[in-house]
Parts: C-alpha cells; sequence; structure tokens
C-alpha cells in the first residue's frame, strides 16, 4: 500500500512512517518543518520505499500529486502546541483550516481514505464529564484565549470531515490524540515530558506551573501508532471520531517527582504561578483532562499497554542517547 502522511517529519508522523515502512507499505511524506525535525526522518530518507517532501499543505499542485499517487493518508500536518500557537496565531488558523480543506478537497477527488487528526483539545474545560467521550459537550471560553482558538480550528477540521462523509461519501475517521508522549517530541512548544525530562537531566528547575494539580493521561506513542494504524485498516469506523488516549494518569507534580526519580536529577522543583509564566491571558489551563476509552476499544479493540513508568524510562533511555 502507498501511504502519505502529512507532516510525518514530526513527533507522531515519523513513527507512524516507520511502522509503515516496517509492514513493507510505501511511504510518502510532507512536511514544512515549522514545529518538526528533519532529523526525525534523517534515518528514512535512505529507504528505497520512503519519499520526503520539504512543503506546504497550503501548495495545492503539491499536494494534488501526492494525493493522486497514494492509498491512504494521514492528515496530522497542523500547528502544534502551547509555545507555537502563542507566537504564531495566523498561521495556525491558515494550516489547521486552509490546509483541511485543501487535503480533503483533494482526497475527495480520488475518494482516497483519510485518517484526520483532530485533539483531546477539541472538548475545551472540564465539564462535569470527565472523562471526555466523544459525543460529550465542548466547554470553550473566549475567542480572545488562544487555547479556545486552537481548538475551534481543529472543530472546524472535523466538521469539514464529517460533512465530506456525509454528504459526499469520503471515507474519513476522526482521531482526538491525549498527550501521547515519546522520543523525539520536543519540549520547544510546550510540551511537559521532554521539557521535564530535560530540566531534570540538565540539572535545571523543574518548572510545574501552579500547585502541579492538574492530571493529565499519558499514551506511549507505540501505542498511538497502533491505534492510528488499526484505524486506517477498519471500515467500522469510517465516519466516526475516536478518541485515542490512555488511562495512565498522573498529576503534573507527580510526573515532576516521577521524572526526577527516574532520571537520578538533583534539580529543584520549582512551582511557577501561571499568571508569571509566558502563557499567562492567553492560554488557560485544564485542571482534568481523560479520555473514555470504550468506543475505539469497541471498534478497533485498541488497548494501550505501556503505562506512564514505562514510557517515561523508554524517553529518558532515548534523551540520554
Ligand atoms: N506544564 C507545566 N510545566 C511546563 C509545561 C507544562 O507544569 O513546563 C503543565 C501545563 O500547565 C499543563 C500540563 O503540564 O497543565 C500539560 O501541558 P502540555 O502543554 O504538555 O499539554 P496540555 O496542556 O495540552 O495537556
Amino acid at each position: 500500500m502507498k501511504v502519505l502522511i502529512t507532516g510525518g517529519a514530526g513527533f507522531i508522523g515519523s513513527h507512524l512512517a516507520e511502522r509503515h515502512l516496517a509492514m513493507g507499505d510505501e511511504v510518502s511524506i510532507i512536511d514544512n518543518l515549522s514545529t518538526s525535525l528533519i532529523e526525525n526522518i534523517q534515518h528514512l530518507q535512505d529507504h528505497p520505499s520512503c519519499t520526503c517532501h520539504i512543503g506546504d499543505i497550503l501548495n495545492a499542485e503539491v499536494m494534488r500529486v501526492l494525493v493522486e499517487e497514494c492509498e491512504l493518508i494521514y492528515h496530522l500536518a497542523a500547528a502544534v502546541g502551547v509555545e507555537y500557537v502563542l507566537e504564531n496565531p495566523l498561521q495556525t488558523l491558515s494550516t489547521n483550516i486552509r490546509g483541511t480543506e485543501i487535503l480533503l478537497e483533494l482526497a475527495n477527488e480520488r475518494k482516497k481514505r483519510v485518517v484526520l487528526a483532530s485533539t483531546s483539545e477539541i472538548y475545551g474545560k472540564k465539564n462535569g464529564h470527565v472523562p471526555f467521550k466523544e459525543d460529550s459537550d465542548r466547554i470553550l471560553g473566549p475567542t480572545t484565549v488562544l487555547r479556545w482558538s486552537y481548538s475551534t480550528t481543529k472543530a472546524v477540521d472535523e466538521l469539514l470531515a464529517l460533512a465530506y462523509w456525509r454528504e459526499k461519501r469520503l471515507p474519513t475517521v476522526i482521531v482526538r490524540p491525549f498527550n501521547v508522549i515519546g522520543p523525539r517530541q520536543t519540549g520547544r512548544y510546550g510540551m511537559v515530558v521532554p521539557r521535564f525530562i530535560k530540566q531534570a537531566m540538565l540539572g535545571d528547575p523543574i518548572t510545574v506551573y501552579d500547585n502541579g494539580e492538574q492530571r493529565r493521561c499519558f499514551t506511549y506513542i507505540d501505542d498511538a501508532v497502533d491505534g492510528l494504524v488499526a484505524m486506517a485498516a477498519s471500515d467500522r469506523v469510517v465516519g466516526e471520531v475516536l478518541n485515542l488516549g490512555s488511562n495512565y494518569e498522573s498529576s503534573i507534580r507527580d510526573l515532576a517527582h516521577k521524572i526526577k526519580e527516574l532520571t537520578g536529577s538533583n534539580s529543584e522543583i520549582a512551582f511557577i504561578p501561571y499568571d508569571q509564566t509566558r502563557r499567562s491571558g492567553l492560554y488557560e489551563d485544564l485542571d482534568y483532562r481523560a479520555p473514555d476509552l470504550r468506543k475505539i476499544r469497541g471498534l478497533i479493540g485498541y488497548d494501550p499497554k505501556v503505562d506512564l513508568d514505562e514510557a517515561l524510562r523508554r524517553i529518558i533511555e532515548d534523551f540520554k542517547r
């Protein structure tokens, strides 16, 4: 099979590319390297079944050729990470909305199957319905807070994909990942795990925002890739929205302690009031995010196996290398 991965040089995309190559598929990657690194795919560039294009998904001519050539598309290219969204509000809107529109328009011409990466940010704030279920209400704040702007761009992507399915029978599946972690994820755009590991390994203060009572469920990359590949292969999920996550949950404070212990670090754990961070006023923290996984388990038998301790050990090993 020939697979196109937009955003294939990113953290998730590069692992997905490796998996498809290992399965004997041909992989084509397009990435503009806005938040990803060429190093993530350097080892794939010499692979006879892998082609890497450094380019933008907003370039419809390039995208037309790539879409025509493939049988399956994973659309992962998107503005990602708090820090990126804070610095690039316009780019976030155009990449996430216009980029997806172009992709779906082209996929529809040839009715290519699309796995569309959305986000767990879709749900917004804890709304009395955590864990979040695919049909939970969305509770968002004002448009001036960039977190809700980002969430809205991805909601528009979902609406586009759902409309293409309902009206044109374009086979799409929408996936909402929950805090995926693993080797190659960068902390540069805000993600907490690589930031804490880097801080711990350099002996710098581990920067826990507020009191660290916020809770997240962390999904190891191998489990996430298992889920994505199974989704792409299943006819039962076409037209559906699926959470992709784990119930390996931790408070951010416990996460900091665990990383300190696993790295053997002497770093202090510094509690930083949220209003003293760059995010203050523009981004709002979430107290709690957890996925309801019944739907994805039921439809594709998804079963995340790598718990948080094991995930952290593997990431730390990779950092050391
Ligand atoms: N966080 C933190 N220190 C950091 C970066 C993040 O305490 O240096 C917290 C952040 O406030 C949030 C959690 O870690 O409560 C997860 O943040 P991340 O940006 O990784 O993901 P998201 O908020 O989208 O779940």
